[in-house]
């Protein structure tokens, strides 16, 4: 039989660690190894397949798109992208506009862009974004900048671009700036991800987009994990009643295939002129094409509401356990199907936790060292957080 792992290890940049599985196919809610093994997918390719595997209304919309064209650049319009667009505004800001993109360092990299096309049009000076310590926006060298994890920029050079860093929830840090120096912009994740599922309060965000509106600056979210339904709302923004001057997004948008991009209000959305952006392939018709199934799923088949409800049940489950065992179980952070559960563990111990997991099927994700992420997807079914609470209960008890 092939060895995958010799041959990953031989021929590929080792850029991820991997979990000893060769995956064979995927349905549902489950990926198949080849040895026939199945595991209940609890971090659907890291928040993508925000609806599981090969469902059956994205697979159709894939083929439709697919006999029509692959790819035709964008010296042409593209309808599947337009109407995207239009549906994308039609849900966030209204008036706004879209920018499409492949992938999530992409949209942060069109963000920045966008910002510094602004600032190049303002009379009064602006310079820098303020982010969050900790932040994650991704791996490209603009991105990089703004991303604050420890270990993730280190080694690489630094674009000038000014930031100022800001730790979570920090009011009083976050007025300091704003009163010390004439920032452009204030770019944070709703819920830092990578960082560990850490919700902003809604009290730091409303005081954001305060001293956006009262200092002339550009309040953009980037919803790259937290989007597209994940955590209840179509965006993480809209259970807060904020209005971002922008948005970005990428992972769950897509249904599988490579789609980011940002959303612009009023003061961003012509600040691009033909020539200042772009790339070739993106948007690329055939995830447009599943862009607006997603759409249709979450929204016209209420698969929102039907995930929220599941979602729901899991949360309550959880804190269920987490009252049996107090002494693992720390707390429990997130929204909706983003879920960031910080135990006692060691990292030996959450380590051989996941191998328990994935030993009874079930594969869960580890972010920020010790702390278990579950990104399921939103098609997941009340039985199926059953079988995974129960696992988890016995798993605990051992460990006790
Ligand atoms: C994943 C992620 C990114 C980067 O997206 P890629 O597609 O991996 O480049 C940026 N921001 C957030 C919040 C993310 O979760």
């Amino acid at each position: 039989m092939t060895d995958w792992a010799l041959l990953d290890h031989e021929y590929l940049m080792s850029t991820y660690s991997r979990l000893p599985l060769v995956i064979d196919h995927a349905e549902g809610n489950y990926l198949f190894d080849i040895n026939e093994k199945r595991y209940l997918d609890l971090f659907t390719g890291l928040a993508v397949n925000i609806l599981g595997h090969s469902h059956p209304y994205l697979m159709n919309a894939l083929a439709t798109q697919a006999e029509r064209f692959l790819h035709i650049s964008n010296f042409f319009y593209n309808p599947p992208a337009i109407r995207l667009a239009k549906r994308l505004v039609d849900n966030t800001l209204e008036d706004g506009k879209v920018y499409f993109c492949s992938t999530g360092a992409e949209a942060t990299e069109a963000a920045i862009k966008s910002i510094h096309k602004w600032i190049s049009r303002q009379e009064e000076p602006k310079e820098g974004i303020i982010v969050l310590k900790n932040s994650f926006h991704g791996r490209t060298l603009g991105a990089l900048r703004l991303t604050r994890q420890p270990g993730i920029y280190q080694d690489f050079p630094t674009l000038p671009i000014s930031i100022y860093e800001v730790n979570m929830n920090d009011i009083a840090g976050l007025k300091d700036i704003c009163e010390k120096h004439h920032p452009a912009a204030i770019l944070v994740e709703p819920i830092l991800g990578a960082g560990g599922i850490l919700p902003l309060t809604q009290q730091f965000l409303e005081t954001a987009q305060a001293l956006c509106q009262e200092k002339n600056m550009l309040f953009c979210l980037d919803e790259i994990q937290t989007g597209v339904g994940r955590t209840g709302t179509l965006f993480a923004y809209q259970a807060y009643d904020l209005k971002p001057d922008l948005i970005l997004f990428a992972k769950g948008i897509g249904g599988g295939l490579p789609l980011g991009g940002i959303i612009a209000g009023q003061k961003l959305k012509n600040t691009f002129q033909p020539g200042d952006h772009g790339t070739t392939f993106s948007p690329s018709p055939l995830s447009a094409a599943l862009g607006n199934a997603v759409l249709d799923v979450l929204i016209e088949q209420h698969q929102l509401e039907k995930g929220k409800e599941v979602a729901d049940f899991l949360w309550s489950e959880l804190q269920k356990l987490q009252r049996k065992f107090p002494a693992l179980i720390e707390q429990i952070n997130g929204r909706g199907m983003m879920i960031g559960i910080i135990t006692t563990l060691s990292k030996t111990s959450i380590e051989q936790l996941r191998q328990e997991f994935l030993e009874n099927g079930i594969l869960i994700n580890i972010t920020a060292g010790t702390i278990i992420r579950l990104l399921p997807p939103l098609t997941l079914t009340k039985e199926e957080v059953t079988h995974f609470i129960d696992i988890f209960h016995q798993l605990l008890a051992k460990m006790e």
